[in-house]
């Protein structure tokens, strides 16, 4: 068996890749299948993942959109929808500011084809992205919508928002390499999209994984103590039963007698304003020990990067 510490990583690089090499990256966290990837793997990947309907993995990538209308019948009609998972500001007379994920956008069309600042958004998105839409449009696409312009905002702009627009449209995304206890918490925060290590497809008895399970290190007991001894044999113990059931049994089958402690990797993906919201409850005084000890560094990682948002945070320490 294996020990580690627990750690984070926010994962900057990938918000300068392409939306589909983005999803791909994070949707191989579920099947740890990262050695997989190619430079030609990401549509055949996302293809795959749209047709078994395994649809949080399109949460991954968000895109802004800026969108100016004619008419304001055409903005009444669109907020009539109620339009769900997106963010969506009115910033300015006629021009409506949008940001959601590949899955909202998908999902606004397949509920809306009617809508014409709907079909004007699927136009554009799909014109730019047709991976994303190759089952949705007709092959030659939708025809251009009078009234609605619609346009991408890149990244480098949103990053220069107003603070109130920025933490509602810049999402970030920290991957967390933690005990099991601590996602079972993260993942009851809702407005975010998460993908995470799958143990019912993870054979921990393979070479990829060192033929090993790995567990997080527990913060409460000191190496040498007892406490942690009776740990340490626990662990010890769980492995050896989860390898032999892995002998006949399945992966899912197996992972029945796996404990808190296993190791495991969470990609958690939101707004900033959810961020804000998480650190609140996860960095204080009331929260997890093994909670705060990666939410409180993370936390001083998004002070840094954006001081306007997290800066009021005291952390009780
Ligand atoms: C110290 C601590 C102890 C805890 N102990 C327990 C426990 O013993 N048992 C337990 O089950 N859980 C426990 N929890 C989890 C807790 O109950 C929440 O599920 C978790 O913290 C998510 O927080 P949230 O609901 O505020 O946030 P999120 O889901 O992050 O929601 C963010 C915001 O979205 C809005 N929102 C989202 N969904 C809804 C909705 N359906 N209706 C209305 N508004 C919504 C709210 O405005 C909310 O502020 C604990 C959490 C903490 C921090």
């Amino acid at each position: 068996m294996k020990v580690i510490a627990p750690y984070f990583e926010i994962l900057e690089d990938l918000d300068k890749q392409s939306l589909a090499v983005r999803i791909e990256g994070c949707g191989r966290i579920c099947y740890k299948s990262e050695d997989k990837i190619t430079e030609q793997s990401a549509e055949p990947f996302i293809r795959n993942i749209i047709k078994h309907g395994h649809n949080s993995v399109t949460e991954m990538a968000v895109l802004t959109l800026k969108v100016l209308y004619d008419s304001e019948s055409l903005a009444s009609q669109f907020f009539n929808l109620m339009p769900k998972f997106l963010q969506v500001d009115r910033v300015d007379k006629k021009e409506l500011l949008i940001t959601g994920s590949v899955r909202a956008f998908r999902e606004l069309y397949q509920a809306n084809p009617t809508v014409k600042m709907v079909k004007a958004i699927a136009q554009i998105l799909g014109s730019r992205h047709p991976l994303f839409y190759e089952d949705l449009l007709p092959q030659r696409g939708l025809m251009k919508q009078e009234g609605v312009q619609v346009e991408k905002v890149p990244l480098e702009t949103v990053d220069v928002f107003p603070a109130d627009l920025l933490a509602k449209h810049r999402h970030v995304a920290v991957l967390f390499v933690v005990n099991r206890a601590i996602t079972h918490e993260i993942v009851r925060h809702r407005p975010v999209s998460y993908l995470q290590e799958s143990q019912r497809y993870c054979r921990y008895s393979q070479d990829k994984f060192g033929n090993e399970v790995t567990f997080i290190k527990p913060m409460f007991f000191n190496e040498g103590s007892e406490e942690y001894s009776l740990w340490e044999k626990s662990m010890q113990d769980t492995e050896k039963i989860y390898l032999k059931l892995l002998e006949s049994s399945s992966p899912q089958a197996a992972r029945t007698v796996l404990p808190n402690s296993c190791k495991t990797e969470l990609i958690t993906f939101a707004n900033l304003l959810e961020w804000l919201h998480i650190f609140k409850l996860r960095t204080s005084k009331g929260a997890e020990p093994s909670m705060r000890e990666v939410m409180i560094p993370l936390l001083k990682k998004f002070q840094e990067k954006y001081p306007l948002i997290f800066a009021g945070i005291k952390t009780g320490v």
